[in-house]
Formats: C-alpha cells, structure tokens, sequence
C-alpha cells in the first residue's frame, strides 16, 4: 500500500492496523540533522515514510501544520528540577493531539486535492480528541467533520473548543448516551459497508499511520537537542492512554534516534503498567480520574507495539489479540527482546495532585494532570541518561484539578477566555445509529449519487 492510500485508509481492510514495511536506521545521518529546527527536521523524517509525496509539496504542508503554533520552537524544553520538559501543547487547542492532527488535516486536503475525491470524517470522543479533529480540518474544502461526544462528559472548555467553530464543514453531537455509545455508534457506522462506500467515511483516531508518523518528530528533536555533543542518550516519561505518543518514540529508538529508555506513565487505568512489569495483558473496568484522556483500558496502538516484539509475526500477534478478546487475557510468549527499554508505572489521583503541588512549590512550573502523571512516573526511576517529560496539555486546560493541586490560583489561557463570549453550535441527538446516519445523509456534501 502506497503512504497516501494508508492515510485514506486508516484502519486496514482486514480489521488491522499498518505499519511500514520496515524502519528506515537513520543512524549514519543524525550528525548531519542535529541543529536542525523542528520543521526541518519533521521534513528530513517524513520524508522517508511519505515516498510518493514530493518533497517540496511534504514541506510546504508542514510548515503549514506549525505555523499557528505560539512558540517559535514548537515543543520548547523548559528545565524543570532535575527534569526536562517537552511542551507539546502550544497548538490551537492547547494539547499534544494538535501536533498530529495539524499535519493530518492538511495531509487530507492534499491528497483529496490530487484526487479530487472528498471525505466525511467520522470521529468520537470524550474531550481532547475531537476538538483537535476539528482544528485541523475546518474550514477546509473537500473535508466535513461529524464529531459525536457523550453529552455532559467533556470539560466545559473541552466542549467549547468544539462547538464554537463556526465553520460549516463542522458538526458538533451531543448525544444522550456514554462514550461507549458513541464510540459503538462510530464503528457501527464504519460497518455498514454500503453507508461507508456511499458517504465516503474517514477517520482521524490514533490508528492513522500518520498520526504517529508526526510524533516521531518531536521525540527526535529534543534527543538530538539534549545530545549536541552526540555523546549521551536522552530517556522520555510520557503519560499514555492509547499507546499512540509512546509508540511514536518506540519508532523514533529504532530508527537510530539517541533514546535509552521510554517511561511508560499510565492513571489507575493500569492495563499497561501490569503487562510491562508482569507480561500479563488483562482488560478490567474503567476508572474516571483527573487524566481523562488516558482513561482507556484496551489501547488501540499497543498491537502495532506487540507485532514488532513477536518479530513481525503477524499469525502470532493474531492468536495473541484473539485469545484476549475471547478470555479478557493474554499473556506474551517468552520474550527474546535483548533489554527492557519500556519501562512502566501507574500513578494514582493522590500522587498525582501532589506531583502538581510540589513541581510549582519548588520550581515554580505548573504542569497539568496529564503531564503530572509522566513526571511522578520519572520520579520512580533511576536512570542514567537525562530525562524528558512529556508535557501532553496546557494546565489551563483543566483548571478544576490544577486548582485542587495548588489552591487559589487564576490558571488561564487567553485562547480559552475568547470562547467564552462566542456562539455555540451543536445539535442534541439521542444514541442512535439511524438518527445519526440520517443527519450525515442531509448534511453530506461528499456521496455517491
Ligand atoms: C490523548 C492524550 C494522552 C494520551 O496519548 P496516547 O497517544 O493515547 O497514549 C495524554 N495526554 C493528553 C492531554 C491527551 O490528550
């Protein structure tokens, strides 16, 4: 499959996610890049994945993707104690999701544009994801974004970055229903074969090749700007939901970048810290806590990560995932990786709120509850090389929780402020395939006759 038609694709036709063929080692160039900015170095790395895209139209998408990011350096490294801080929340909607979906967005236009084909993108979401769907396709010719959020669950400023687009390719339900519903609604959707052909239905949720494809960079630019003598390896805490970003820098180690280890930080939903320390991958009930968007028990990425541990065999990979869909368990046959480089910890609400409280007591820095969680996963660890942590969202973002942390505090992003006095546009729905289908028909500019 060419790269243009996996990012149209999405999902593979068999149900399963793709890869690349193989990972490029870039080992031998790394000398050559290092001081490169971000958007060169995104160009150097895209570049090897994206073959059928010239070069010229690959930089001009994005430079494009990053030019309404408000830092000149896109994801700055702030010094935090003894920690490193990779912000990656100085996107539109002030979380790390922009930095993929930026770059889709324009991916999608690009490609439909060669075609001259269109897309009805069809995404569910309980916060942070939609309202980065929608910054990144608004507004944009050949694209209409349908956005399903359970009604309620969203922070408000969440549901407010959604729903005060006025852009008319941007339509906002709120529907009667839990996440659950929405996300069942999502695939029931995508199954009807007939109803997917007709409307041309896209995605944009984390198994778009793509997505991780634009967060290989970042892992990239902050190794090569903490090794500048190329004498040391860089170590990453990221607070993981769906395996996605983690997976990103597991791709970024292979390819040659200088990674030692990768700290995986997950909430109370500790699916993934039992399977890295126990080799037991069990599905449990999902807990609500103060990092929504790693509320996730099953993590759609996490089959791209197990397929390359069993050496690319796919058949094995497929016993595995059908043994845990039938018993709610799997566990890995004896691992013959050389050395654990993903190491895993679960942080609970308490640690977290604390982790808020003493990283602004001491050094002055307000971090939010996702990024809180990465740096009190960092803290638990020993490690030689420096390590970074992954800053997922804009404190202001979640102003009730950074408030519990730290007391009387004004946490605010003027970004925030201004949607506070702009229209809202969404529709009530209840929980309902037909009624939803129904909606996309009357609203789709994109469908076969
Ligand atoms: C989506 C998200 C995460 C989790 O990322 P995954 O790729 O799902 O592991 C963490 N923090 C924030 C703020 C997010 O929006």
């Amino acid at each position: 499959m060419s790269f243009q038609d996996a990012v149209i694709t999405g999902q593979a036709p068999d149900g399963g996610l793709l890869l690349p063929t193989s990972i490029p080692d870039v080992s031998n160039r790394i000398a050559e890049w290092r001081g490169l900015n971000f958007v060169e170095l995104a160009c150097r790395i895209m570049a090897l994945y994206a073959d059928d895209i010239p070069e010229d139209d690959l930089a001009g998408l994005i430079r494009r993707s990053y030019s309404n990011f408000d830092h000149s350096e896109i994801t700055p490294l702030v010094p935090v104690g003894e920690l490193q801080v990779l912000e990656l929340f100085h996107g539109p909607t002030l979380a790390f999701k922009d930095i993929a979906l930026q770059f889709l967005g324009n991916l999608f236009e690009y490609i439909l544009e060669q075609r001259k084909d269109c897309l009805n993108i069809l995404g569910s979401t309980s916060g942070d994801t939609g309202s980065a769907a929608i910054a990144g396709v608004r507004g944009k010719a050949r694209i209409s974004i349908f956005i399903l959020y359970p009604e309620g669950k969203p922070s408000r400023l969440q549901a407010l970055q959604m729903t005060t687009v006025p852009d008319e390719n941007v339509h906002c339900f709120a529907v009667d229903g839990s996440f659950d519903d929405c996300q069942r609604i999502m695939k029931e959707a995508f199954n009807d074969l007939g109803f997917k052909q007709k409307y041309h239905l896209g995605a944009v949720n984390s198994v778009n090749w793509a997505r991780l494809l634009a967060q290989i960079v970042y892992y990239a630019y902050a190794a090569l700007k903490l090794d500048a003598a190329g004498t040391r390896k860089v170590s990453f805490s990221v607070p993981t939901g769906n395996f996605g970003d983690i997976f990103a820098g597991f791709l970024a180690r292979e390819m040659g970048f200088p990674i030692d280890k990768l700290i995986l930080a997950t909430n109370e939903n500790d699916i993934l810290s039992v399977f890295f320390n126990q080799g037991v991958y069990r599905r449990g009930p999902v807990h609500f806590t103060l990092s929504p968007s790693m509320d996730i028990q099953v993590a759609s990425n996490f089959e791209r990560y197990l397929f390359l541990r069993l050496g690319r065999d796919a058949s094995a990979l497929k016993a595995f995932m059908q043994n845990f869909n039938r018993e709610g368990e799997a566990m890995l046959p004896p691992c013959t990786a050389p050395e654990d480089v993903i190491l895993a910890t679960s942080v609970d609400t308490s640690t977290t709120l604390d982790t808020i409280r003493t990283c602004y007591r001491d050094f002055n820095y307000l971090a939010d509850p996702h990024t809180a969680v990465g740096i009190a996963a960092a803290r638990r660890f020993a490690l030689s090389s420096p390590v970074v942590c992954l800053a997922t969202a804009h404190p202001a973002k979640f102003p009730e929780s950074v408030r519990r942390a730290v007391g009387d505090l004004v946490v605010e992003h003027p970004s925030l402020l201004a949607l506070e006095s702009l229209p809202q546009r969404l529709e009530h729905i209840p929980a309902d395939l037909a009624l939803i289908q129904n909606r996309v028909r009357t609203l789709s500019n994109c469908h076969e006759a």
